[in-house]
C-alpha cells in the first residue's frame, strides 16, 4: 500500500514534468517538451509540408473543451510544489475560461476544426487576430431590445494562452513590424504586434495546434492601428473595417517569417485574410524584378504571378449572403495601398456590378488553387453566384467538434458500451450505433441523460429568470423576459414540457421570429392539443445591424402575447448573452432545435449539427447541411418552400423572405411533432429519432471528416496511422457527390 502510493507520487510528479514545454519562446503547459518539438519542427520543415489556416475569428471557449484541466481534474493535480508548475496548474484550474475572439458560426468553426486537426495530428497552424475588447457583451432590456456592452477581458491571465517571448530579450514580448500604407502621408509606416500562442491541445494531450493571434495594441503602432484592434468586426467606418482585414491578412507573411513557419498551403478561412495574397502576389514580383519592381511590372507579370501564387491558396466560401463578401470602394482603398497594391487588385479584384469597388470574394475566387463552399447545396448556390468559377468551385460540408459539443452525460452513456469503444477519437464509430435501435438499456441510458441535460438547461432558464426579477432594484435594466413580472409561483419553466431551442446571430435571412408570424395559429395549435411547450431563444445581432436588433425585440414584445394565447402553455424565453457555454447547455438539454431561415442563404449552419450529436431531432427548412442530414423523417422534420436554387432568389428584401408561406407550412407540421413528443404510443419513436440522429449524423457532421475533405486540398503527406485514419473519413462521405 504505503509502495504503491509512493509510486502514484512519483509517476504524478514525473507526468508533471511531462507537462511542460521550454523553447525560446517560452514555456508551455499541457504537453510534453517531445510534442512541441514535433509540432514546432512540422511546422518549420523545409518541405513546407503543413498548411496555415487565416481567420478573422476562432472561437474555441475552455469552459467547453479543456483537455488539459480534464487531465488535472481527472487525476486530481490541484498544486506542485515547483512554483512555476504551480503557477500552471492554478491558471489551468482558476483563469477564466472565455475567449472573446468570436462573433458567430464562422468563428465557431475556425475553432472546431482546429480541435479537429489536432486531434487527428495534422501539421497546421492558425493565424486570426487578437480583440482587446473581445466581440461584445449582450445586454437585453424588454424595451430597449438588446444593449450592447463592451467587455475587456484579459488574456494575461486566461489558460492555455501564452505571450511569445523574443528569444534576444526573454524578458520583453516577440513583437512582429507590419508595414501599413498611410495614405495621408504618402509613405509607409510600421505598425508592431505582439503576439499571443493559443495552444489547441488534443484529447491526449500528444498533440496542438498553435493559434497565433496579432495584437495591434502595443504603443509603438500608430493610433489608428491600436484602434482598429479593439473590437471584433468594428463596423464604425468603411475605413475601420478595410484595415481590419489589412490587419489580418498583411500580418500573415511577417508572422511566418519571424517564426520560421514555412507552410506551403494558406487556407483563407472566409475572404477576409485575402490580403496575405496581395502580399504574396507582390513578394513574388519583387524577387523577381528586384526593389524597383514597382515601377517595371506589367499587367502580364502581375498575371503570371498571381498564377504562380494561386498555388499555394485554398479557399473557403461561407455565405451566399451579399453583406459577408467584403467589398470596399476603390477611393478608400487609395488611401491603404500603394500602387503596385492598387494594379494588383484593379486586375484581380474587379467588381462585376459597380466599377469604383474591388471585390475581395472575387479576388479569392481567382486566386487559388482549390475553392470550397459549406454544403451540397451552398455549392450549387455559389455556382450560381460565381459561374465563370463554377468548375472549381467544390462542396465540402461543415461539421462540428463532436468532443466539444457532445454534453457530459450523454458521452457517459456513449462509453459505457463497449459498441462504442473509440468514439472519442473517431467519430464514425457511430455508424454501428444502429443497433441501438432495438437496445432497451441504451434507450433507457439515452432518456436519462437527456433528461439529465434538459434539467440543467431548465435550472439554468430558471435561474436567469429570478436573477433578472431581483436585479430590477440594482439596475437599470428591465428584465427581458415578460415571465421574470409573473408571480414568483408562476415563472418556472419544467423540465417536462417539450422545449424547442433556437439560437444563432440575428440577421435578417436567419428569420429568428418565423414560427411567430401568426401568433393566433400557432398558440391555436397549442391550446387545441392542450400540449405545453417552451420556446427558448438566444443570440445576438451584430452591434450595426439594425434589422437584426429588431428581431430581438419581435421575440421580446411576443412574449406576452404568446403566453396569453395560449392560456399560459407557451412559454417564450430570451436567454441574453449567447455564447458557447450557453449553446452547448441549448443543444444537448432541448428536445427539438429549430432551424428558419430564407431558404437557400443559410450555406451550412452548424447548430443543428451540435444537437444532432446529442440526439436531438432538428426541426428545419431544407437548407444548408440540412438538405444532407435530414432523412426523410427519420432524423426530424423539414418545412417550407423548397424552390430548386436556381430560381431561388438570394436577396433579403422583406418581399422576397416568404415569411407567410414558410410559417404556414411550419404551422402545418407542428401539431404532428408536438404529438410526437406527447402521446405515448409515439414516445418510442421520438427516441427511435434520436438514435437514428446518432448513427446517421454523427459520423458525418463532425469536423474530424470535414477536416479530411480538407486535407485533400492541401496535399499534405502525412504519416501513415495519420494518413490511414485521414483516408477512412474520406471514405465515409464524399460531401461532393
Ligand atoms: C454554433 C454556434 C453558432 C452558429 O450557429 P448556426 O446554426 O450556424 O447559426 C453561433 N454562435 C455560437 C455561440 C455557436 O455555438
Amino acid at each position: 500500500m504505503q509502495n504503491n502510493y509512493h509510486n502514484t507520487l512519483i509517476e504524478q510528479k514525473t507526468n508533471l514534468k511531462n507537462m511542460v514545454a521550454k523553447s525560446p519562446f517560452g514555456n508551455f503547459f499541457g504537453i510534453s517538451q517531445k510534442t512541441f518539438d514535433l509540432v514546432w519542427s512540422n511546422l518549420n520543415a523545409k518541405d513546407g509540408n503543413s498548411a496555415i489556416y487565416v481567420s478573422m475569428e476562432i472561437g474555441a471557449d475552455l469552459d467547453v473543451f479543456n483537455p488539459v484541466k480534464n487531465y488535472l481534474l481527472q487525476n486530481e493535480i490541484t498544486d506542485s510544489s515547483d512554483p512555476e508548475l504551480n503557477s500552471f496548474i492554478y491558471k489551468t484550474l482558476h483563469g477564466p475560461p472565455k475567449i472573446p475572439n468570436y462573433g458567430g458560426g464562422l468563428g465557431i468553426l475556425a475553432g472546431d476544426t482546429l480541435k479537429s486537426f489536432s486531434a487527428c495530428k495534422i501539421p497546421v497552424a492558425a493565424i486570426s487576430l487578437l480583440y482587446r475588447k473581445g466581440y461584445f457583451s449582450q445586454l437585453v432590456d424588454s424595451k430597449v431590445g438588446q444593449i450592447s456592452w463592451s467587455m475587456e477581458w484579459s488574456p494575461e491571465k486566461t489558460p492555455c494562452l501564452y505571450l511569445l517571448k523574443n528569444p534576444d530579450q526573454p524578458n520583453k514580448p516577440l513583437t512582429v513590424e507590419i508595414p501599413f500604407f498611410d495614405g495621408k502621408k504618402n509613405k509607409t509606416v510600421q505598425a508592431y504586434a505582439q503576439i499571443w500562442m493559443k495552444l489547441e491541445v488534443n484529447e491526449k494531450l500528444d498533440f496542438f495546434v498553435p493559434e497565433f493571434l496579432l495584437d495591434f495594441s502595443l504603443p509603438e503602432s500608430p493610433e489608428w492601428v491600436r484602434n482598429a484592434s479593439n473590437h471584433l468586426y468594428d463596423s464604425s467606418s468603411e475605413q475601420m473595417k478595410a484595415l481590419q482585414r489589412r490587419m489580418l491578412g498583411a500580418g500573415v507573411m511577417p508572422l511566418m517569417d519571424i517564426l520560421g513557419l514555412t507552410a506551403a498551403t494558406i487556407h483563407l478561412n472566409e475572404q477576409h485574410g485575402v490580403v496575405s495574397v496581395l502580399n504574396l502576389i507582390s513578394d513574388h514580383l519583387l524577387h523577381k524584378f528586384g526593389v524597383s519592381y514597382q515601377e517595371k511590372v506589367k499587367d502580364s507579370d502581375i498575371l503570371e504571378a498571381a498564377e504562380k501564387v494561386s498555388q499555394r491558396v485554398v479557399y473557403t466560401i461561407h455565405t451566399p449572403v451579399k453583406a459577408g463578401h467584403d467589398r470596399f470602394d476603390k477611393s478608400l482603398y487609395a488611401g491603404l495601398s500603394h500602387t503596385v497594391c492598387k494594379k494588383i487588385l484593379g486586375l484581380l479584384a474587379g467588381d462585376k456590378d459597380n466599377p469604383t469597388l474591388y471585390n475581395f470574394t472575387e479576388f479569392a475566387m481567382q486566386v487559388n488553387r482549390a475553392v470550397n463552399s459549406v454544403s451540397r447545396l451552398h455549392r450549387d448556390v455559389t455556382k450560381k453566384q460565381f459561374p465563370q468559377y463554377a468548375d472549381k468551385i467544390t462542396a465540402i460540408t461543415n461539421g462540428v467538434h463532436h468532443l466539444t459539443w457532445i454534453s457530459e452525460a450523454k458521452a457517459e452513456v456513449f462509453d459505457s458500451f463497449p459498441e462504442l469503444k473509440g468514439w472519442r477519437q473517431d467519430p464514425s464509430v457511430f455508424t454501428k450505433a444502429e443497433s441501438f435501435l432495438k437496445n432497451k438499456k441504451f434507450r433507457t441510458y439515452l432518456e436519462q441523460a437527456w433528461r439529465h441535460d434538459t434539467e440543467l438547461l431548465i435550472q439554468y432558464v430558471n435561474d436567469m429568470l429570478v436573477l433578472h426579477r431581483h436585479q430590477i432594484e440594482e439596475t437599470w435594466i428591465d428584465p427581458p423576459n415578460f415571465l421574470s413580472h409573473l408571480h414568483e409561483e408562476d415563472i418556472p419553466l419544467s423540465p417536462s414540457v417539450f422545449t424547442i431551442g433556437f439560437a444563432r446571430r440575428f440577421s435578417t435571412y436567419k428569420r429568428a421570429d418565423l414560427i411567430f408570424e401568426d401568433v393566433k395559429t400557432l398558440t391555436s395549435i397549442i391550446t387545441d392539443l392542450d400540449y405545453p411547450v417552451n420556446f427558448l431563444f438566444a443570440g445576438k445581432a451584430h452591434p450595426a445591424d439594425e434589422p437584426g436588433k429588431s428581431l430581438i425585440k419581435i421575440i421580446l414584445d411576443i412574449q406576452e402575447e404568446v403566453y396569453e394565447l395560449s392560456k399560459g402553455l407557451a412559454k417564450l424565453v430570451f436567454i441574453p448573452n449567447y455564447d458557447m457555454s450557453i449553446a452547448k447547455l441549448m443543444v444537448s438539454g432541448v428536445h427539438a432545435w429549430l432551424n428558419s431561415p430564407k431558404r437557400p442563404l443559410e450555406a451550412s449552419g452548424t447548430s443543428g449539427m451540435k444537437a444532432a450529436m446529442n440526439g436531438i431531432p432538428n426541426i428545419s427548412i431544407l437548407d444548408g447541411w440540412w438538405m444532407e442530414g435530414y432523412h426523410e423523417g427519420k432524423t426530424g422534420w423539414k418545412f417550407g418552400i423548397d424552390t430548386p436554387v436556381d430560381t431561388a432568389p438570394l436577396s433579403e428584401d422583406p418581399a422576397a423572405l416568404l415569411y407567410e408561406q414558410d410559417s404556414a407550412s411550419f404551422y402545418k407540421i407542428f401539431p404532428q411533432v408536438l404529438k410526437s413528443f406527447y402521446e405515448p404510443k409515439l414516445k418510442s419513436n421520438y427516441i427511435d429519432k434520436c438514435i437514428n440522429n446518432i448513427f446517421l449524423n454523427i459520423p458525418i457532421f463532425n469536423t474530424h471528416r470535414m477536416i479530411a475533405e480538407y486535407c485533400r486540398n492541401y496535399g499534405l503527406t502525412l504519416q501513415s496511422p495519420v494518413e490511414k485514419k485521414i483516408r477512412q473519413f474520406q471514405k465515409l462521405y464524399k460531401s461532393e457527390n
